[in-house]
């Protein structure tokens, strides 16, 4: 056996033939222009087994799963489903060929209830009465076998987003599916709905399912797959039983190279306060208060993180800080500057008091897609005299100043005059970071740093923040991811439905707690107690 193909339970030779794959792909190719998504992958995946498969962004995982889906037509290579080699050209193929796909975003339509849901688009006449009824009984049953419990006559709008994708999963289920294909389906969970929905993994592994789980935390990776492969430049570089290999091992056949993680860096006395922020409140459109009465500080040297689902007013507390989003009530202080609903803020005085703002949504706020690389890296900044000669922009200058900002981040490919949009995700961040970091902002303001980043960069981003921070910058970082959060954070504050309801130290914090707070079912909690959180 040669690497890239079936990764067997280690079979003794002379044994019984072993059943042949699940799901088996033979020399997939696939291009998109110039870029070469799949590179000849061959790669078989044991029935009844979970089956991880890691890679940074762009290897080509997506691509692979979208073959198999019936999303995307191969250029050259085959399929082949329980040994026999299929077409699959649509979703309603793959369906066909047992094949379900619980997609990232999920597809459920939210004013259906959950059985409507489930019963949409499976069979003919779907919403008629009597095939209502009739899905009811087997959706029960499907509860029942893989105890996968949900509210049949919830409108789907309503749930959270952990029982939303329970429905996605029986969904997939009810079409039949054999082979479940689940594409980063934590990014959205609390830590206790990810643990429940490995719960409901296993359970169907333990039916005879077979699962293809794509996330880039290796955590999860060696808690519940058997089997895992490595995706580096639309290629399989490596594949392994689980229980042979490490989180340090995939890393490094992730990006090549030897990573470290979660380094923290000494314990430091934090400086004078420089962000003071007291009783602030920010409305939406419709009223509704989505930052709730907060106060907090941020001191020099340290970084303070903001945990929480996402969609719980972190986002804006983080715009009404850079001056984006007006404050309804309340106020903040920073670089000897007081700001409340009669004093405003406003991005472009921010940045002049030295308050960078590395937004979360990068491509909506942090750059222009359309512009190339050496003016999304003047964005904001634009009218710097620096930059101009007698109202005209210094092009050589910019091109030189764009370069030594993507030698420092290492910006890939260093090349000023490539459309921003053509960049990777990791890569238009290291950007924007260098964009606003180059000033060595007092303040820096910075939501999801590394949201769809891959590892490489990841460490580079996160070794870059805790040097700003020795050096004396306040650092206040929102993310909705709990590894990252733990590895940087001096303090973390949770917050949940627009207020804070927790403050942890950041060297002490565990996941389990801090879970509970984002849920807001720790102990003295004055909310409700979720069946979610309740483990
Ligand atoms: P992953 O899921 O591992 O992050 P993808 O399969 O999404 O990777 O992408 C692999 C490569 O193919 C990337 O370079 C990506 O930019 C490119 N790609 C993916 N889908 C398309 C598409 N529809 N058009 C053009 N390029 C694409
Ligand atoms: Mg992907």
């Amino acid at each position: 056996m040669t690497e890239g193909e079936t990764v067997t339970g280690g079979g003794v030779a002379g044994a019984a033939p072993s059943p042949p794959p699940a799901i088996e792909f033979r020399d997939i190719s696939k291009a998109f222009g110039q870029v070469q998504a799949n590179r000849a992958v061959s790669l078989g995946v044991p029935k009844g087994e979970i089956h991880g498969i890691v890679g940074e962004n762009g290897a080509g995982k997506s691509t692979l799963m979208s073959i198999l889906y019936g999303v995307y037509e191969a250029d050259s290579g085959e399929v082949l489903v329980n040994g026999k080699p299929v077409r699959i050209r649509s979703s309603r193929d793959a369906i066909d060929c047992g094949i379900g796909m619980v997609h990232q975003h999920f597809m459920l339509v939210d004013n259906f209830t959950v059985l409507e849901n489930v019963v949409l688009g499976a069979e003919e006449g779907a919403l008629i009465e009597s095939s209502i009824e009739k899905a009811r009984a087997e959706l029960a049953r499907l509860e029942e076998e893989y105890d996968l419990r949900v509210d049949q006559d919830a409108v789907a709008g309503d749930l959270p987003v952990g029982q939303q994708q329970r429905v996605e999963i029986l969904k997939a289920l009810f079409r039949g599916a054999e082979v479940l294909v689940l594409d980063e389906p934590t990014g959205v969970l609390t830590p206790q709905e990810a643990k429940q929905l490995f719960r409901i993994l296993d359970a169907l592994k333990e039916h005879g399912t077979t699962i293809i789980l794509i996330t880039h935390k290796l955590r999860e990776i060696m808690a519940v797959t058997n089997s895992v492969s490595v995706m580096r430049g639309g290629e399989i570089v490596a594949v392994r039983r689980t229980q042979d290999t490490s989180e340090e091992e995939l890393a490094e056949l992730m990006v090549g190279r030897k990573v470290r993680t979660g380094e923290r860096g000494e314990a430091r006395e934090a400086g004078d306060v420089a962000l003071k922020v007291g009783g602030l409140t920010v409305r939406d459109a419709q009223d509704v208060a989505r930052v709730d009465n907060v106060s907090f500080e941020v001191k020099a040297g340290e970084i303070v993180c903001i945990a929480g689902v996402s969609g719980n007013g972190q986002s804006e507390l983080l715009q009404a800080l850079a001056g984006i989003m007006p404050l309804n009530n309340g106020e903040f202080e920073a670089m000897g500057r007081s700001f409340s609903p009669d004093h405003p803020a406003n991005p472009k005085l921010m940045r002049e008091l030295g308050i960078a703002h590395v937004p979360e949504d990068r491509i909506r706020m942090g750059l222009i897609t359309d512009f190339v690389a050496s003016e999304s890296a003047i964005l904001g900044y634009q009218r710097d005299p620096s930059f101009l000669n007698h109202m005209l922009y210094r092009m050589d200058y910019l091109f030189g100043h764009c370069r030594k900002l993507m030698e420092n981040f290492d910006v890939r490919p260093r090349d000023p005059s490539l459309r921003s949009a053509n960049f990777s995700g990791g890569n238009q961040q290291k950007l924007i970071l260098a964009r606003e970091l180059e000033r060595r902002p007092d303040i820096l303001l910075v939501g999801q740093p590394t949201r769809g980043v891959d590892i490489g960069a990841i460490e580079f981003i996160h070794r870059q923040l805790r040097e700003y921070r020795d050096a004396g910058c306040a650092i206040l970082l929102v993310s909705v991811e709990l590894d990252e959060v733990m590895s940087l954070a001096d303090r973390i504050l949770v917050m949940f439905e627009g207020r804070i309801v927790g403050e942890v130290d950041g060297r002490t914090a565990d996941e389990r707690t801090l879970g509970l707070m984002m849920a807001n079912a720790h102990e003295g909690a004055t909310d409700r107690v979720t069946e979610e959180a309740r483990l």
